[in-house]
């Protein structure tokens, strides 16, 4: 037996023992995932110990080190957690801007101190993160954001506005994108932690289609920042923005997966009868099962440090793009039922998964990525 199987085996039944039956009941809708936070309400005592079983063997974060709250496993031991998860049926213990873009970005360009301070507390789920990128006239021109941070010797002053910011006014601290020099776009740029309590800063929710408000205006004034609180150096902060956002659209092209492989998952509904509804859900298997192998590679290449720093927006382009066709055939098959609005219908789903090849990056801003860095097309 190799050490691989042995950790196989005992994962398998520790898993058994340790993940409570209502933990392996598919998620249903935004109510059943665990974001953590200060203010986190646990809506059942099995997520409660779910996430406290997971966090303290490091298995929120499998592959981050120990040192920082991790589990240590290896990028081998990491997937057959995953799989042995997937096994049963087991949900994710934890979601969290934390782990899937500022845990990253931490890991790269923090300092020592900044490591052990924030990440532990992100694998724990102690603190919930929003992220402050996108400005009223700053989106897939991020580069052009305009809040201020003035160095003011033992602190930076914050002014400004950001928008789109999801979960704003449920997070407990922000990273945000502020422009410490107006002499160059993107050398012009820092990256800061801080606290959403800290006086200055208020939110105002956004109304979407769907109906729910999933995301804010977020205010800055006249918000002090502490010195330190600052990840990599002062205008150099665009090497950590970019970083993160490779981190945050593999974890957006992961939906293309679905949360059960490739199946279009019509749920209870009889198979359709119309044969060209047939066909296209078959394409679409098809598809969605090239994209799942396509990920495996990249995600296997991507830890390896292997990847193009590009291909990120190629997966983001596919998976996103992807999501949207699996809605709209869901819609298709489902008929009049679709139209059920209340609670997390079907509707609602469809009309938010339009978002996906908005948020990270738009797909035409992936695509002009994909073109000029991948492709080398002439003029991209
Ligand atoms: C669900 C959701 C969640 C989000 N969450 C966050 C968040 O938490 N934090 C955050 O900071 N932001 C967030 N965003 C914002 C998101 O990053 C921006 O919406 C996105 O980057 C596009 O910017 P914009 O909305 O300003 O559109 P614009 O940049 O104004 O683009 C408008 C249109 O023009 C096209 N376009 C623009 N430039 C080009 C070009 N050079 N070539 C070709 N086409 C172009 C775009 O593709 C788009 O179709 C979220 C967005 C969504 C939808």
């Amino acid at each position: 037996m190799t050490d691989l199987d042995s950790f196989r085996t005992e994962t398998r039944a520790w898993l058994e023992a340790n993940c409570p039956a209502e933990m392996r009941k598919p998620i249903r809708s935004e109510a059943d995932i665990c974001w953590g936070g200060r203010n986190w309400t646990f809506q059942s005592d099995a997520q409660r110990q779910w996430l406290q079983v997971m966090a303290e063997r490091g298995w929120t974060v499998p592959d981050w080190p120990k040192e920082y709250g991790g589990g240590g496993l290896t990028a081998a031991e990491a997937r057959v957690l995953k799989e042995e998860m997937q096994r049963i049926g087991a949900r994710p213990p934890l979601t969290s801007f934390g782990i899937s873009m500022l845990g990253p970005a931490l890991l790269k360009f923090g300092t020592e101190e900044q490591k052990r301070h924030y990440l532990p507390a992100i694998a724990r789920g102690e603190i919930r993160w929003c992220q402050g990128y996108s400005e009223p006239g700053a989106g897939s021109d991020l580069a052009g954001l305009q809040t201020k941070a003035e160095d003011k010797g033992d602190h930076w002053l914050v002014n400004g506005q950001k928008v789109w910011t999801s979960y704003a006014d449920k997070a407990d601290w922000i990273f945000c994108l502020v422009r410490t020099s107006a002499e160059s776009k993107q050398g012009g740029i820092s990256f800061l932690l801080f606290d959403m309590q800290t006086p200055g800063v208020s939110t105002k929710p956004i109304l979407l289609i769907s109906g729910s408000s999933p995301f804010c205006e977020t205010f800055f004034d006249d918000v002090k920042v502490p010195k330190e609180q600052i990840v990599g150096e002062v205008n150099k902060g665009w090497d950590v923005a970019k970083y993160l956002l490779g981190h945050e659209r593999e974890m957006i092209a992961g939906m293309g997966l679905g949360t059960g492989g490739s199946s279009v998952m019509l749920g209870p509904v009889v198979k359709p009868v119309d044969p060209f509804l047939r066909a296209e859900i078959a394409a679409f298997d098809v598809d969605a099962l090239a994209f799942a192998a396509m990920s495996e590679r990249f995600a296997a290449m991507w830890k390896a440090g292997e990847a193009h720093p590009a291909s990120p927006s190629m997966m983001k382009y596919a998976g996103t793009e992807l999501n949207k066709r699996r809605n709209e055939l869901v819609m298709a098959a489902r008929g009049s039922a679709a139209l059920e609005w209340e609670n997390e219908s079907t509707a609602r789903t469809w009309l938010r998964s339009k978002g996906n090849s908005i948020e990270g990056g738009t797909s035409e801003i992936q695509l002009n990525i994909v073109a000029k860095h991948i492709l080398r097309l002439p003029g991209a």
